[in-house]
């Protein structure tokens, strides 16, 4: 039997593409492997978003090559749009436009031995339409509704290889929202590359997609991977209140908690803004988990803006902050910017702000203790199941639970690494 091993980097959107490639390669006769083992076709879904993204997209394509000096070697995604010249080293190259018929190139590829190098292209026309019934080996299925952003964020290279904002037909949505629950599965997470800017070019709007999703027969919950402040209007509000099945965890990324440093990195909301959203957010759902990304180490960024940014994440009290050193992408308006940070301010800000995400995360969890939760249980290794409630919780149990089902779970204890224990007796 042929086989195919894929190897995944960078965001849920690319685990999406995967998912849905496995599939087609599947049907094809492939059979999907580990891609630490030699395989006949490998697919090396790339990723730019930071420099250390770059090398490891590199550096899968090469450990690839090396396992199986004669296997076809398919690069895709957002490494391989940024870099072009990269022909070489691969027998099929698509950035992202044409994702969608690798399987068709890969077949002309063992007709004729010709290397099949889509060109790299700014415009990417349309949404490409992708449809996944199942979701192997997960318990959680994604669903991307959209590509492409236009905020172009000074530091940020993704607009670039990603291009225009594009949005998955809605009916299609739903029809898919439809058939993933009818096969079992009890949360939907929709994502995107601007997720919250679903619709733009096709006259719908991100809120009407969620009231409609949450009329779904079945569906248990429904989580947005990441939607930015500016995207949380009132039709937004007002669906997020009347439907519960969202859950009650956002993810919103602030970027930085400095007002000096937001200018400069060109986002699109100050402090006040920000914090205003959230206190609307907040009267709404009490208790929902509020995470975020922060950029640390941006070019001029004094010790001060940084102070500036711990005060302010300390004061909006996410729930867990994921933090990325500022990373120079090339062709980037960043690379013009003075005041570059030096690597060791950079570690020293970002071991800082972790430590205050782990005291907040801490903090949070306590919170529950004693409380009954849902909880979406995942996994089962060695007597102990594991989960995720809707505030996105790791929950524990070694009582007997159905996996990938939703069980009512007493919070006991609070254990090492953010994680809760939890017992289904009362
Ligand atoms: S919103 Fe900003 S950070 Fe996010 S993908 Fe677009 S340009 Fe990048």
């Amino acid at each position: 039997m042929k086989t195919v091993g894929f190897c995944t980097l960078g965001c849920k959107v690319n685990t999406y593409e995967s998912a849905y490639l496995e599939e087609l390669f599947q049907k094809d006769g492939y059979q999907v492997k580990d891609y630490h083992q030699p395989c006949d076709v490998y697919v090396i879904n790339t990723c730019t978003v930071t420099n250390e993204s770059d090398k490891k997209s590199r550096k899968m394509i090469r450990f690839c090559r090396k396992l199986n000096k004669e296997a076809i070697i398919i690069g895709m995604g957002c490494f391989i749009e940024a870099h072009p010249e990269l022909v070489d080293e691969l027998d099929i190259r698509v950035g992202n436009r044409g994702k969608k018929d690798v399987l068709k190139l890969l077949h002309t590829y063992q007709q004729t031995k010709r290397k099949q190098i889509i060109p790299i292209q700014k415009e990417k026309g349309h949404f490409e339409d992708m449809f996944l019934t199942s979701f192997h080996g997960r318990t959680r299925a994604f669903v991307k509704i959209q590509d492409g952003c236009e905020n172009f964020c000074t530091y940020c290279i993704i607009p670039y290889v990603r291009g225009k904002c594009r949005s998955k037909d809605f009916k299609t949505i739903l029809k898919e929202i439809k058939e993933l629950v009818l096969n079992g599965y009890q949360e939907v997470v929709l994502t995107g590359i601007h997720t919250g800017h679903y619709g733009v070019d096709i006259n719908h709007s991100f809120a009407e997609l969620l009231e409609a999703i949450c009329q779904i027969d079945g569906l248990k919950r429904l989580r947005i991977s990441s939607i930015e402040i500016t995207e949380l209007g009132d039709d937004f509000l007002k669906v997020f209140k009347e439907n519960p099945i969202i859950v009650d965890h956002l993810h919103i990324p602030l970027q930085a908690g400095c007002d000096r440093t937001l200018k400069r990195m060109g986002r699109k909301y100050d402090l006040s803004y920000f914090e205003n959203k959230v206190a609307q957010i907040r009267k709404i759902r009490p208790n929902i988990a509020l995470t975020t990304d922060v950029i640390v180490g941006f070019p001029e960024e004094s010790e001060q803006d940084f102070q500036t940014t711990l005060d302010t994440v300390a004061r909006i009290g996410f729930m867990k902050v994921h933090v990325f050193p500022f990373s120079l992408r090339k062709g980037t308006a960043a690379e013009k910017l003075k005041g570059h940070i030096d690597e060791h301010t950079k570690k020293e800000r970002v071991r800082r702000l972790i430590q205050l995400s782990d005291e907040l995360e801490d903090q949070y969890l306590k919170k529950f203790i004693g409380k009954e939760e849902d909880v979406l249980f995942e996994t089962l290794k060695d007597g102990v199941y594991t989960g995720h409630t809707s505030n996105y919780m790791k929950v524990v149990t070694s009582d007997e639970v159905s996996l990938h089902t939703i069980e009512k779970i007493t919070i006991t204890e609070l254990l090492e690494n953010h994680t809760l224990r939890g017992s289904k007796q009362k």
